[in-house]
């Protein structure tokens, strides 16, 4: 089998020589094990905090070990009485074209709720994130108003078109004019403005003013950066902030277009509730996301965009680009 280890830690922006493309043995599965072969890998942002060493809410990947990844496949062997060949499943493989997991951690696919892929976006981590995030911590009201950058992706797509549904103003912010016409025109968003547009957080915050003209009672945070900065100056009294990520940051840098000093005079003047949460700490509330979510998933009425790379070896360089903003709608890649 192949498998993708990282080979070295990076210092900023990952490049391909932290990773390294492997061929292993073939894993026999053991007692109560199932062996899978992947169809499809998710990149996510979040595998870039596995990237480094800093103490974080879960282990960092070491040097020389597969990096981690959900992804989904068909089962090709398995000694559980749970699962049999040809079976759909979910789990965390990693950068891997097969994986052998313990049945427990493994979750068998419905294909009524659509094509297996949405197990790895919008019905999967990235779904329940903003289902989460939006609901339990936005506290979503009708006619308020409800900004999130990072507008196309599994997680801003959702959190966008969930809050239109409960009536909101919802404003995105997006990387480029498509990405923008697609927050509007596909997820139907009221207004998306394009963050590379604005050559700092003033230029946004003005902008954010004139699309907003209630101004922010929710900020779904992906981002930070100049993002967050502009929306602050624009939050309502008693507004919401799930912290939900901050990629803008995730490579070191740009720490001054939010000044310390300034976020926390938003959140004092303005009696912000900021709440930030890690996913991984609320799958209790799985079934009722699935529940909520799947059937509007499979009648069309929520919509969702994947991006799918072809062949584990090319996972590297789409995952350094996804990071920049290179990807339109979930970054999958097809492994087999
Ligand atoms: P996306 O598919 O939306 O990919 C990331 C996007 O971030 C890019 O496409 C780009 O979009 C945007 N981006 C990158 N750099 C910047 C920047 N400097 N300023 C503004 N936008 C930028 O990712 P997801 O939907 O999977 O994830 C969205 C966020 O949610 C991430 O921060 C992620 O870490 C977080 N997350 C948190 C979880 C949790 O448990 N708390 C769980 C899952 C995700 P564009 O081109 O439009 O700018």
């Amino acid at each position: 089998m192949r498998r993708i280890v990282l080979a070295s830690r990076p210092d900023a922006a990952p490049v391909p020589d932290n990773f390294r493309l492997e061929e292993t043995a073939m894993p026999t599965p053991g007692e109560g094990e199932v062996l899978v072969k992947v169809e499809y890998m998710s990149l996510d942002p979040y595998m870039r905090g596995r990237m480094s060493a800093a103490k974080s809410y879960s282990a960092p990947v070491e040097i020389g070990e597969t990096m981690t990844a959900g992804a989904v496949g068909e089962v090709i062997a398995s000694n559980s009485a749970d699962f049999a060949p040809g079976d759909k499943v979910l789990g965390m493989f990693g950068w891997a074209d097969h994986g052998c997991l313990p049945a427990s951690q493994l979750r068998k696919l419905d294909p009524s709720h659509g094509p297996i892929t949405t197990a790895l976006g919008i019905l999967g981590m990235p779904g329940i994130t903003a289902w989460h995030g939006l609901n339990k911590i936005g506290q979503p009201k009708a006619g308020e108003t409800l900004v999130v950058a990072a507008a196309t992706g599994p997680v801003g797509s959702l959190v966008g078109q969930l809050a239109k549904a409960k009536g909101l103003r919802v404003v995105g912010i997006a990387g480029g004019p498509e990405k923008c016409k697609l927050a509007t025109e596909t997820f139907g968003f009221d207004a998306c403005l394009d963050h590379r547009a604005y050559e700092d957080a003033k230029a946004l915050s003005a902008a954010l003013q004139d699309a907003c003209p209630d101004g922010i009672d929710i900020y779904y945070e992906n981002v930070g950066g100049k993002v967050l900065a502009a929306v602050l100056e624009n939050m309502n009294a008693f507004g919401r902030i799930p912290v939900c990520g901050m990629i803008a940051w995730y490579n070191g840098a740009g720490a001054d277009d939010m000044p310390l000093a300034a976020a926390w005079r938003s959140i004092l003047t303005k009696f912000l509730t900021v709440q930030g949460f890690i996913i991984f700490n609320h799958y209790d509330t799985f079934p009722q996301f699935i529940e909520e979510v799947g059937p509007k998933v499979g009648a069309g009425e929520l919509r969702y965009l994947e991006d799918v790379a072809e062949g584990l070896e090319n996972a590297p360089e789409t995952f350094i680009s996804m990071l920049k903003g290179g990807n339109t709608g979930k970054q999958i890649v097809k492994i087999a």
